[in-house]
């Protein structure tokens, strides 16, 4: 994920108390980003959503095969084709978006297809 784009994540999920915190983010977040982000916000949207399963979690629409590839494949900056608020890719699977990416581990090639153990056991 670009780290402009995990920084408005992380303001938008802090509660309205926390607005030191949020200041200390806004400083951190480009002026371009930041004045498109407020625009949404004052217009009553989500000014950042998540991308579950090719899904845009603000307006509920598939976004496109190329751009759900692009929000995969790159960490960059991208809008939602629809609604326009800014967008991350998640998976159902994770609770957060932070989950670590292992990259080139020497074993990934190696990994068989995991079969769950009660499986296993029902073949003999
Ligand atoms: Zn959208």
């Amino acid at each position: 994920m670009h780290p402009a784009i995990q920084k408005l994540v992380d303001m938008d999920h802090l509660p309205a108390t926390a607005s030191a915190q949020a200041q200390a983010l806004r400083a951190e977040i480009p002026a371009e980003l930041l004045a498109h982000y407020d625009r949404l916000k004052a217009r009553r949207k989500k000014g950042i959503a998540p991308v579950i399963d090719g899904t845009c979690q603000s307006c509920y629409l598939h976004l496109s095969t190329s751009a759900a590839a692009r929000l995969r494949d790159k960490d960059d900056v991208d809008l939602c084709e629809n609604c326009g608020c800014y967008i991350y890719p998640l998976r159902a699977a994770e609770p957060s978006a932070v989950a670590p990416r292992n990259g080139q581990s020497p074993s990934a090639h190696q990994r068989k297809p995991t079969i769950p153990v009660a499986n296993q056991q029902q073949v003999v």
